[in-house]
């Protein structure tokens, strides 16, 4: 009996805003964190042969413009816009598709859209550690080249509070052979997580295991309490306390001041921050820690994002 395959809604980093959305799977494998929408939800992994029928049709419809009604309208909706240099795979972490298939479905996309330039997907550090290092670069070949890693916080107290799965030294694993493996690392880490109590404690340990991966990319997130989830019940029953916007501000600049990078892009303009910061590290690190202490200096709440305007 085939089991129909619910497309997922796409969540994606801000950068893949102008991929195509393919979707291997639908949920996340590790659905244990007790602050994110992925809570609890069914991972579900797509039949190969699908996914070649959708590739089929979105080269189809690039070469005549041709809509089938039996193919998802959602195909075309992307497809309209798509440049045809980058694939984004759905869903929360499409690294846990199986290799032999996931390679037979890099290889469909690279044959079917020559002129293709990048592959990417979100990873979890599980996923990344289960694949050996000529797994990975076999997916590197076929253009899998970037991995968005979610790594939340360097403190193993708050990765295991939210249930993370993984601790801070697997997180650096994770990272590390990535990169070895030549694929570029983008992650993802999130101000407040520690609550009042492990702020410090959270922020200046994400430093140091932002310095020890050394990432391509970095981005700071601010947590958020979505309503359905374990942590949204701790803070409803007293047993969270989210730590204030200008104290994030705080965390964010704790962790730029004490990170040591290479070459990294390191962001705050995601939707979720009360103040959106960026620059290449470390050139930009004095520009964007004064930016950073203006604000705080000022204590003006009208200088943050409203919190109405805050997105997930
Ligand atoms: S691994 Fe990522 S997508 Fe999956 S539940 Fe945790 S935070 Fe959410």
């Amino acid at each position: 009996m085939t089991i129909q395959f619910d497309r997922p809604v796409i969540i994606r980093p801000p950068s893949e805003w102008r991929s195509y959305f393919l979707p291997l799977t639908s949920g996340c494998s590790n659905n244990t964190c007790t602050f994110c929408n992925y809570y609890g939800a069914r991972l579900q992994m797509r039949e190969l042969d699908d996914v070649k029928k959708e590739i089929d049709a979105l080269a189809s419809y690039t070469r005549t413009g041709i809509c089938l009604p039996c193919v998802p309208q959602v195909v075309y909706a992307i497809g309209r816009s798509w440049d045809g240099k980058r694939v984004f795979l759905q869903d929360g972490d499409a690294l846990v598709y199986p290799v032999p298939r996931l390679r037979e479905a890099l290889s469909y996309l690279n044959e079917s859209f020559p002129a293709l330039e990048r592959i990417g997907s979100y990873a979890t550090p599980q996923d990344i550690l289960r694949r050996s290092h000529d797994q990975l670069t076999a997916l590197k070949k076929l253009k899998l080249s970037i991995f968005y890693m979610g790594m939340e916080s360097g403190d193993d107290k708050v990765l295991q509070k939210v249930g993370k799965g993984v601790n801070s030294q697997e997180l650096v694993e994770a990272g590390k052979k990535a990169r070895e493996a030549g694929i570029t690392l983008s992650v993802t880490v999130i101000l407040g997580l520690g609550g009042i109590e492990g702020s410090e404690e959270h922020a200046l340990k994400t430093a140091k295991i932002l310095t020890d991966i050394d990432p391509d990319y970095a981005g700071a997130l601010t947590l958020t309490l979505v309503p359905g989830t374990p942590l949204y019940k701790q803070w409803k029953q007293g047993e969270f306390h989210p730590i204030s916007p200008m104290r994030s501000l705080e965390e964010l600049k704790a962790i730029i001041e004490n990170a040591s990078f290479t070459h990294c892009f390191f962001s705050s303009m995601h939707a979720s921050n009360y103040f959106s910061v960026r620059g290449t590290l470390p050139r930009d690190k004095e520009r964007m820690l004064t930016e950073i202490e203006e604000v705080l200096a000022a204590r003006d709440p009208s200088l943050l994002r409203p919190e109405f305007l805050r997105g997930l």
